[in-house]
């Protein structure tokens, strides 16, 4: 790592500090996981800056606020399983992995999937299991296990009216689920806590811009996009 890359490690979390993000394994988890890593060539100078950046077929790499919000606001320990729905370039997710016992990953589009598991490769994060796939149907059982329920839910695109009823089946009871709901341009960032069986409460953390969470795994077409 050379002097440059450490200021701007430095930068970036003072900056988050600034901006009231508290949570120590938090802003640790940022300083470690090399953001530059997760961005096309075109945008890496910017890798380092508390913006959000394009990624390719459309979609966006969360602002590393928003990241740190979202982390934060899940407490996670590290006893924790997590299904985060909306893998896009996996930054999101390497900062999970950093935070919790094991991140099980879903994306509609296997172009992004495929290139974030070859960072999760080079970054050497063992903890994460990654799926091309429609998020909203939760996890699938898989040669015969089942891996719901999850302790901690995280969706990094945006549901129109309310979080996909499978997502809140698969969370665990006392478990916790952030989520964008709303359509663009009037979105707000939600924490449900599943109360009981059927019982939920749910918070408001602040109003965020997400791209929509959409249906089905990506076409050839739209993937191609
Ligand atoms: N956390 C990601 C954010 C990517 S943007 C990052 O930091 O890079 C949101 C992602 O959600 C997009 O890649 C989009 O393709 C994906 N997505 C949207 N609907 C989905 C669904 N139903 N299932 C899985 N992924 C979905």
């Amino acid at each position: 790592m050379n002097t440059q890359d450490i200021n701007r490690r430095v930068r970036l979390v003072m900056d988050l500090r600034s901006k009231g993000i508290r949570d120590t394994r938090v802003l640790g988890a940022m300083e470690r996981v090399p953001r530059d890593v997760f961005v096309p060539a075109a945008v890496k100078d910017q890798a380092w800056d508390d913006m959000a950046l394009p990624i390719g077929r459309g979609q966006t790499i969360s602002q590393p606020l928003v990241v740190a919000i979202m982390s934060e606001a899940l407490a996670l320990s590290d006893r924790d399983k997590v299904l985060e729905i909306g893998t896009g370039c996996g930054y999101q997710t390497a900062i999970l992995c950093k935070l919790c016992r094991r991140v099980y990953t879903i994306e509609r589009h296997k172009y992004l999937l495929e290139h974030a598991e070859r960072r999760f490769e080079e970054l050497r994060l063992r903890n994460v299991t990654a799926l091309a796939g429609d998020g909203m149907k939760g996890w699938p059982k898989m040669h015969g296990i089942e891996q719901a329920p999850f302790d901690k839910i995280i969706v990094t695109a945006a549901a129109r009216e309310k979080p996909p009823q499978k997502l809140l089946d698969q969370l665990s009871l006392g478990g916790v689920m952030i989520i964008p709901i709303g359509p663009s341009g009037d979105q707000m960032l939600k924490l449900y806590r599943k109360d009981s069986i059927e019982a939920y409460s749910v918070r408001d953390i602040m109003p965020v811009r997400f791209v929509p969470l959409l249906p089905d795994i990506a076409s050839d077409n739209e993937d191609a996009a």
